[in-house]
């Protein structure tokens, strides 16, 4: 007879996900209800207009997809990109890559507008390859590139695809409840975001919005879309405005009332104090981490405040400090992916991780593992800095 599962209790502090608040885990125990009972369509009509406020838009299109944040990306590529597009790609990261990938399997040409991982995207690049891609269609790129913290000038890449004529494809996925996002104000034209991340909802929705013209450009493609799961005229027939809601798939009810749950606790929250909170205790980890001895990959002004990248102290082996962490601690960070891979950790503080406590106890905990390892720290000196900060 195989036992039930009981996962242990962690601190989730890497790149999502995120600790679930209890108030989110109550919610997903609620009696599940049919998809197309008037009580559920009420709640997918709050669900909406909350994600419309975190988003800071008001277009009519705004859902969450029925699958993570990849399909968040998928659904935006599959219904905006035909076969013989020009996308112009800004990739300084991993989810840059998959948007690439995204691009060429749906038959179109990705332009790619590169840049070392761990700086912005660079705005003059991607006006150069405006210019020289007078052809374009799309420019995509990512807000808050996970894999190693650094922020994008979202408003600014927005401004130049518009000047070119181009909509924008925009990846919110770390960024959305965690650092400022605004849909509207920006132009952005298609978003996609995840529930994992700063929204601390589980994983497995991912929050979409598409402004008037995308849409236009999605009822006036040649082809039909090449998902029938994402395409959005089908989808629009249940999560649509006024039209009666016609069966496509069985929503998840249960993690939508989850959804629901992570957003009116946003709501009352405030958006903009949960962006401060944010910025706060990003503060706090980072002079702790300095204070210890360890760098950030970002230059200051780049940095999110949801994901902390540093530098791992000469001659420790960092997988080993995770698995500690992890073990000991029951605390998790994140490791370095591509070509930071070995050189650094990931510390998330999104959403419900984002709190004091979790500061101190990762600091205090990579403390007494890198003093046990005989690593060269500054010790004693991170949660004094720490708390300082917190105090403010
Ligand atoms: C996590 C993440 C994704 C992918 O989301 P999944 O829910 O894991 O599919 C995409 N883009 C960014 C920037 C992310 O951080």
């Amino acid at each position: 007879m195989t036992d039930s599962f009981n996962p242990s209790v962690r601190t989730l502090m890497g790149p999502g996900p995120s600790d679930v608040p209890p108030r989110i885990l109550s919610a997903l125990a609620r009696p599940t209800i049919g998809h197309l009972d008037p009580e559920f369509v009420k709640m997918m009509d709050e669900v909406k207009a909350l994600l419309q406020y975190a988003f800071q838009t008001k277009n009519e299109l705004t859902i969450p997809v029925s699958a993570p944040g990849s399909a968040g990306m998928e659904c935006c590529f599959v219904n905006l990109v035909e076969a013989g597009d020009k996308v112009i790609v800004c990739q300084n990261g991993v989810f840059g890559g998959r948007m690439k990938e995204n691009v060429e399997r749906l038959g179109a040409t990705a332009i790619i507008v590169e840049d070392e991982w761990g700086t912005a995207v660079d705005l003059a690049k991607v006006e150069q390859a405006l210019k020289d891609n007078p052809d374009a269609k799309i420019v995509a790129f990512v807000h808050a590139e996970t894999s190693t913290g650094v922020c994008s000038d979202a408003k600014a890449i927005c401004d130049l695809a518009h000047q070119h004529d181009c909509i924008t494809i925009v990846d919110a996925v770390t960024s959305l409840g965690g650092s400022e996002l605004k849909v509207d104000e920006w132009g952005i034209d298609a978003i996609y975001s995840g529930t994992q991340k700063c929204l601390s909802c589980v994983p497995g929705l991912s929050p979409v919005s598409f402004n008037e013209k995308a849409i236009e450009i999605i009822k006036n493609r040649k082809s039909s879309v090449n998902s029938w799961f994402l395409d959005l005229n089908l989808v629009m027939g249940y999560w649509g405005g006024n039209a009666k809601r016609a069966y496509h798939h069985t929503a998840p009810v249960n993690a939508l009332y989850a959804l629901h749950e992570s957003l009116v606790i946003l709501e009352q929250e405030g958006l903009e104090n949960s962006w401060a909170r944010h910025k706060k205790n990003h503060l706090a980890l980072r002079a702790g981490f300095e204070a210890m001895g360890l760098e950030f990959v970002v230059v200051e002004n780049d940095r999110l405040p949801q994901l902390n990248a540093v530098t791992i102290p000469e001659g420790v082996d960092e997988a080993v400090v995770r698995s500690r962490l992890l073990n000991e601690y029951n605390l998790e960070i994140g490791a370095g992916l591509g070509a930071l891979a070995g050189k650094v950790w990931r510390v998330g503080l999104m959403g419900h991780s984002s709190r004091g406590e979790n500061i101190l106890l990762c600091l205090s905990a990579l403390e007494a593992i890198l003093s046990d390892m005989n690593a060269e720290i500054n010790v004693g000196v991170a949660i004094p800095a720490a708390q300082k900060a917190l105090n403010k």
